[in-house]
């Protein structure tokens, strides 16, 4: 019998690989994450955008490991701060930025805003799969737009969701159930994406 393709999520992000996981369950790979292995390449993501660094993170593991490679690049652009925190989502708060420190750095410079519709934002993903032999496979993105609440409400996700309210809900990303969070979620738009393009080219289903 044919032994299936590996492909490596180039993440160590536990949130990240749950929800990847959740929609790529029924393809013929074996899936594996930057978690799975001891020696890993240095990637600095110093990309001015998603498209930068998703490219840069799914080459990177695709040629260290030579194995297929699926990148997210992703973060939450907040229109009073011009699109601010983007790319530095994860470190926000500075170089030792937590989920916490990062959520209550948001809140704080979003303090004047005291109407919700002050504080429109977006979380936006870049999705990439790379092929060591044949380079760039596929690219596409998601996006899911909300506003950033008042307070930390619910338990669910990571990051921000715990303050992030979908347009259409009133309850913060952290308060849906995960299919519900899969079906609206930047990641997981592009993730549908991402399994037509397969299903359309007949490739690992
Ligand atoms: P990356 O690993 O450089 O792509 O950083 C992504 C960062 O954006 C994460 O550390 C989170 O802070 C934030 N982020 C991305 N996607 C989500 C999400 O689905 N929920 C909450 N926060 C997210």
């Amino acid at each position: 019998m044919k032994n299936k393709t590996s492909m490596i999520v180039a993440t160590k992000n536990k949130g990240k690989i749950k929800e990847i996981r959740y929609y790529l369950k029924d393809l013929k790979v074996d899936l594996f994450s930057l978690g799975d292995f001891r020696k890993l390449p240095e990637i600095i993501e110093d990309g001015l955008s998603f498209q930068d660094n998703s490219i840069k993170k799914a080459r990177t593991v695709a040629k260290f490991f030579n194995k297929l490679s699926l990148a997210d690049d992703s973060g939450l652009e907040v229109d009073l701060l011009n699109g601010m925190p983007g790319v530095f989502s994860s470190r926000y708060s500075g170089q030792h930025a937590t989920d916490k420190s990062n959520r209550d750095k948001l809140l704080s410079d979003l303090s004047g805003a005291k109407n919700l519709n002050e504080r429109s934002a977006k979380f936006v993903c870049h999705l990439v799969l790379w092929d060591p032999h044949k380079n760039l496979l596929f690219e596409t993105d998601g996006i899911c737009e909300g506003n950033i609440g008042f307070e930390e409400k619910g338990a669910g996700g990571f990051g921000y969701d715990c303050i992030f309210i979908p347009k259409g809900f009133n309850r913060t990303m952290a308060q849906l159930t995960e299919v519900e969070k899969n079906q609206i979620s930047h990641r997981g738009k592009a993730l549908k994406k991402f399994v037509c393009f397969l299903e359309n080219n007949k490739y690992l289903v």
